[in-house]
């Protein structure tokens, strides 16, 4: 059974090939398509055709010149060329036969008579030139040749220009991108917001190559926003950047997106941002946000954002008493529902070395701030809260008319005392102080005058023992010291040397007074000479106190005294 003939159409245009396709449907040849000239060397390398059909105008190269690569390999020789085009320009037909076609089909084609022709050509109809053209023409094609030849290098100049252009910019583009992941590493090494600041800025300006990048942070009290953090500005520069926040309007910019590119500050409608661009000079700059605004109130997410937080503070919280978590749930809340707060800051940054902000920088930039805006909001919260916290743990050992520590402290530190001499075989004194007649003071002077003796009784306490000792406010007009690695001869010196300092210091119209002065009785019990336990301490100090009382007040008696009289 003979072969059927194989067709092979060379055509870039879809319409084109599909209008041959339907001619040729029910001829007896087996027909090929191919887009382009490379494809259609290569398809016909594969499928070895007994005959091509070429346009013209391929988008890769010319129809001739495919032709003439086709006859010069051994497999394709004997394959017969067909040129079909509309190309009407003179002397196509002949530049085509002297390129190696067989034959010239104009188009549009006659439908009817298309398989015919080509089964001519099959057959072995060849369109020849005569001699004189042959050799005329040969000349023009090489002419034609030649010329095409020199803008095919010139393209391909063009062509390798651009591509180490495009490598220099990409070797650029993955340098900066590891700095971005340098960067963004070196943000989740930091321990506090401030370094997450120092570092963006610094960073910026160092690997991003921009010459000015400012931190700008709201300011509660006063609603504003200040620069916290710089690099590149002048003095005067970084004070004029101070905008009236209006946390809805600003926080709206940011609704979308984490970085603004403004590619000039004239298109910035605000009459403050204005002034400020005006004075540090800006032209095309970036403004990013590293936050978020969270509404106020208990049922909100931002409320549930800080109580996630709080729980992992919660380890250190269960040190403290029930009364104290209450505690800073309750400043907490007050926080809470105090203020829309806006977590994070925001970023300026402008002037890039390279004179140009490209899409690249602004689309790296905005993953840094992403990233930074997350570990920064993370730390500010986290200083929030252990602030806080810290702020509660010294409220609650604290008296707060005097400023010593309270009862409850005084308790802790009793016990701990006793168990530390008790292990180093140490001693220590309890001093139990009274102010003789303060009832007699606060009634004629009032409580408020009464108030200010407190305070300076405390203050002189203070004054007068070791920062190892500890000093607190027992309760009313009552205070207590534990002198720590003091014997008792040692206490009972103390104690008359603070009975001496009260009764010389000058109290506000203590004159005026029957005793003409303010003063104070102090009781002195030892460990371990009087007693090994904390709460019989507590008590012989007390009977101690009582026997200065009997005596006649502003004088220091030790437990000793009170036992010897049993
Ligand atoms: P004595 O010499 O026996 O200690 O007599 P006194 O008057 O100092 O003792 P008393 O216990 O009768 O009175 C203590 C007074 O201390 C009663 C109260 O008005 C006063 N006081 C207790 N706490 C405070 C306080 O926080 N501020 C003021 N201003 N006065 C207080
Ligand atoms: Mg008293
Ligand atoms: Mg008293």
């Amino acid at each position: 059974m003979s072969k059927k003939p194989r067709v092979l159409y060379v055509e870039d245009d879809p319409a084109s090939r599909k209008l041959i396709a339907k001619v040729l449907e029910n001829s007896p040849f087996e027909c090929y398509e191919a887009p382009d000239g490379i494809s259609g060397l290569r398809k016909a390398r594969e499928i070895v055709p007994d005959l091509i059909l070429m346009d013209l105008n391929l988008p890769d190269m010319r129809g001739i010149d495919l032709a003439t690569q086709i006859k010069t390999l051994p497999e394709l020789s004997k394959t017969v060329i067909i040129a079909l085009t509309a190309n009407r320009e003179s002397h196509a037909r002949e530049l085509s036969l002297t390129a190696g076609c067989d034959g010239y089909i104009t188009k549009p084609i006659d439908q009817s008579a298309f398989a015919h022709q080509v089964q001519e050509f099959l057959d072995g109809k060849r369109e020849e030139l005569d001699e004189e053209s042959r050799a005329f023409y040969k000349k023009e094609y090489q002419r034609t040749l030649i010329n095409h030849l020199t803008d095919k290098i010139k393209q391909l100049q063009t062509a390798n220009y651009l591509l180490k252009d495009s490598t220099n910019k990409l070797r650029n583009y993955s340098g900066k991108l590891e700095n971005l992941l340098h960067i963004i590493s070196s943000l989740q090494l930091c321990a506090s917001p401030e370094e997450v600041k120092h570092q963006l800025v610094e960073q910026i300006c160092s690997h991003f190559e921009f010459q000015r990048c400012a931190f700008l942070e709201v300011k509660h009290d006063s609603m504003q926003l200040e620069v916290s953090y710089s690099s590149g500005f002048s003095d005067r520069e970084a004070a004029a950047f101070n905008l009236p926040y209006h946390s809805t309007r600003i926080q709206s910019l940011f609704s979308r997106k984490s970085l603004l590119y403004i590619s000039s500050s004239r298109k910035v409608k605000d009459e403050h941002f204005n002034r400020i661009l005006d004075v540090i000079q800006a032209t095309q700059f970036l403004f990013g946000s590293l936050g978020t605004s969270m509404p106020a109130g208990d049922d909100l997410p931002g409320s549930n954002f800080i109580k996630h937080q709080l729980n992992s503070l919660l380890p250190d919280l269960n040190r403290q008493t029930d009364n104290d978590i209450e505690m800073v749930r309750g400043q907490l809340h007050e926080y809470l529902s105090s203020e829309m707060f806006y977590f994070g800051g925001f970023l300026y940054i402008d002037r890039p070395t390279s004179g140009r902000i490209t899409p690249y920088d602004v689309k790296l930039l905005e993953m840094l701030i992403n990233a930074a805006s997350l570990a920064y909001q993370n730390l500010q919260l986290r200083q929030q809260l252990t602030e806080l916290f810290l702020r509660a743990e010294k409220d609650a050992i604290t008296d707060h008319l005097t400023s010593l520590y309270n009862y409850r402290y005084f308790h802790q530190q009793l016990l701990r005392e006793v168990s530390r001499a008790e292990r180093n075989k140490t001693n220590f004194c309890l001093l139990m102080l009274d102010i003789d007649f303060f009832k007699i003071y606060n009634d004629t002077f009032g409580h408020q005058a009464g108030d200010v003796v407190l305070r300076k009784v405390a203050g002189l306490l203070m004054e007068n023992t070791r920062s190892s000792d500890i000093v607190a406010r027992y309760g009313g007009e009552e205070f207590v010291i534990i002198c720590t690695e003091l014997d008792k001869p040692g206490g009972i010196r103390l104690a008359e040397k603070i009975c001496q300092i009260i009764a010389e210091a000058s109290f506000p119209r203590e004159i005026e007074l029957p005793h003409k002065k303010v003063t104070i009785s102090i009781g002195v019990a030892n460990f371990p000479d009087d007693s090994l336990h904390s709460e019989e301490l507590v008590r012989f100090a007390d009977s101690a106190l009582y026997l200065a009382k009997e005596n006649g007040r502003n004088q220091a008696r030790s437990f000793d005294e009170v036992s010897k009289r049993v």
